[in-house]
């Protein structure tokens, strides 16, 4: 997936220190996007531990991140590839939404088996 396709499907999230939702960082398509740039990261499983979830909280500095429920590091600022600038994960947090919405291909394939099931239930009566 290239920049373009990123930025089209990102769509912002809150983080907050009472953020109760952990995200999975391969299924959920965790992403910040630069504050500068528009630059688009995907997060990648803990560098520590490998862990792959990840929970909002706040560090002892009261900074509002996302923590490694594994491990507990906590990532509350990330720099950007693209053009250097630091940005806060709570202003850059978001998620790219791959998956929003069936593809005409993927509604056909859920009518032929409603059919089906339909057809079968019918047959049994
Ligand atoms: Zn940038
Ligand atoms: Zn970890």
């Amino acid at each position: 997936m290239d920049q373009n396709e990123l930025t089209k499907h990102f769509q912002t999230l809150p983080v907050s220190h009472n953020s109760r939702y952990n995200i999975d960082v391969e299924g959920d398509n965790l992403a910040a996007k630069c504050a500068k740039c528009g630059f688009i990261t995907l997060f990648g499983p803990c560098s520590n531990c490998n862990g792959r979830i990840w929970v909002g909280g706040t560090n002892n500095d009261g900074e509002i991140g996302l923590f490694c429920t594994n491990c507990d590091l906590g990532h509350t600022r990330w720099n950007c590839k693209e053009c250097g600038a630091s940005n806060s994960i709570r202003a850059s947090f978001g998620q790219v939404q791959i998956f929003s919405g069936l593809s005409p291909l993927a509604i056909i394939v859920i009518v032929v088996i409603a059919i089906v099931v339909i057809a079968s239930l019918l047959s049994q009566c």
